[in-house]
């Protein structure tokens, strides 16, 4: 594995915040493309510029991934200056880059308040590149089993920070000539849909500013109904995924605090409602953690549970993380567990662990920051009678 310390390449500066911050100051990379484009035009009218100033200032943002405007190098300079003292381009600074024996990268980002988050591109033998996002910095859904979980929630993330990452990476490659990113999931750290207003206009912008035809970015959620709504309400063919991980609620209660939040038949309901609006194939994700939810029955009820919907399970060996001695399941138990799926007719695949030597795959990313085992876990290995009252 290589690694490389705090290189410039991901956006050179200081952060905007320091360099000029101001409320009046607009983050070009959130806005949606009409409007970034209307504000533009208006920024121009007003200096007396021609109108095709606008144009060219968003080729530069959505499709050279320009991170400051002193790159703008088509523009005369002082209409670069003009541009940087009425708007704010707030690219993340990437803060380290590592590489997997298995070709897998993990970026590291540094946003402009210094906080961290990750993004990994997962290379494929067939030749597609899947960049995996963040949404929130660290997460307050507390699954048992996710270092994220673990490192606790800092903040929101903005629909700029969100595609920047898309926009690091990019630049990324295409400067080390290492291919197009071909499909985006938003697996990374943080709960999507439980920051619906950044990453529903993170989607407007993947797919209708950068280029990203829908259906190669997928939504990871772990079941927050309202945002799965809102999704199934919105006309692009975007890709869901369920981190489901239990067949039934008591055992998912166990492992997936938010279960107590959005029971499973709430979910399901959302689900329903999700299918019928576009017929859309669901993911169901399901982490197997040896002698936690990998029991044979389990695989029965589970095909009970996604078999009504046009759906595929990817099953998910357990990735270790520091301070959890739980253990992924045996390959033994996961052909088992699929071939029971399979006996009922249920798509499913087995994922191949990527990056685990960086910290780099599933449920492994927490941006350098301490891991604390959240409450659910604790309660949850506690022993029945310790718990009990003393009577
Ligand atoms: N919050 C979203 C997206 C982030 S996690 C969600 O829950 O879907 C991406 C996937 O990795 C989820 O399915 C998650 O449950 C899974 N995951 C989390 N921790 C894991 C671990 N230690 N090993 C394997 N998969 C894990």
């Amino acid at each position: 594995m290589e690694r490389i310390d705090e290189d410039r390449v991901g956006g050179p500066g200081e952060p905007p915040s320091l360099r000029r911050g101001s409320a009046e100051h607009v983050d070009l990379l959130s806005i949606l493309p009409e409007e970034a484009a209307a504000r533009l035009r208006a920024h121009f009218a007003g200096r007396g510029q021609p109108s095709y100033r606008a144009g060219q200032v968003l080729s530069w943002l959505h499709e050279r991934d320009a991170m400051d405007f002193s790159e703008l190098t088509d523009l005369p300079a002082a209409e670069r200056a003009a541009l940087a003292e009425a708007f704010l381009l707030p690219a993340p600074t990437r803060a380290r880059e590592e590489r997997s024996n298995d070709g897998t990268v993990k970026h590291l980002w540094r946003l402009a308040d210094g906080e961290l988050v990750e993004s990994v591109l997962i290379p494929a033998a067939d030749g597609r590149m899947t960049l995996c996002i963040s949404s929130q910095a660290g997460c307050a859904m507390a699954c048992v089993f996710c270092a994220t979980g673990w490192s606790g929630y800092r903040r929101q993330l903005t629909a700029g920070e969100i595609v920047s990452q898309y926009r690091g990476s990019r630049r990324a490659l295409r400067e080390a000539g290492r291919g197009e990113i071909s499909n985006v999931v938003f697996m990374g750290m943080g709960e999507p849909l439980m920051n619906r207003g950044a990453v529903m206009a993170a989607l407007t912008l993947l797919n209708g500013a950068y280029g990203l035809g829908a259906r190669r970015v997928t939504v990871s959620t772990v079941g927050i109904v309202p945002g799965i709504l809102e999704l199934a309400a919105r006309p692009e063919q975007f890709r869901l995924a369920i981190s489901l991980h239990a067949p039934n609620s008591e055992l998912r209660r166990k492992i997936v605090p938010v279960e107590k939040k959005y029971p499973l038949p709430e979910l399901l309901g959302a689900l329903r409602e999700f299918e019928a609006a576009g017929g859309r194939r669901i993911t169901f994700e399901y982490v197997m953690i040896q002698g936690v939810n990998d029991a044979l029955p389990l695989a029965h009820e589970l095909a009970g549970v996604v078999g009504e919907f046009q759906s595929h399970v990817n099953l998910i060996p357990y990735n270790p993380i520091p301070g959890n001695d739980w253990r992924p399941s045996s390959p033994m138990r996961l052909r088992e567990f699929a071939a029971i799926l399979e006996e009922h007719r249920v798509p499913v695949t087995v994922r191949t662990p990527r990056g685990r030597d960086i910290a780099a795959a599933c449920g492994q990313l927490a941006a350098d920051h301490a891991l604390r085992p959240p409450k659910p876990f604790l309660e949850l290995k506690m022993p029945e009678r310790s718990r009990a009252p003393a009577s």
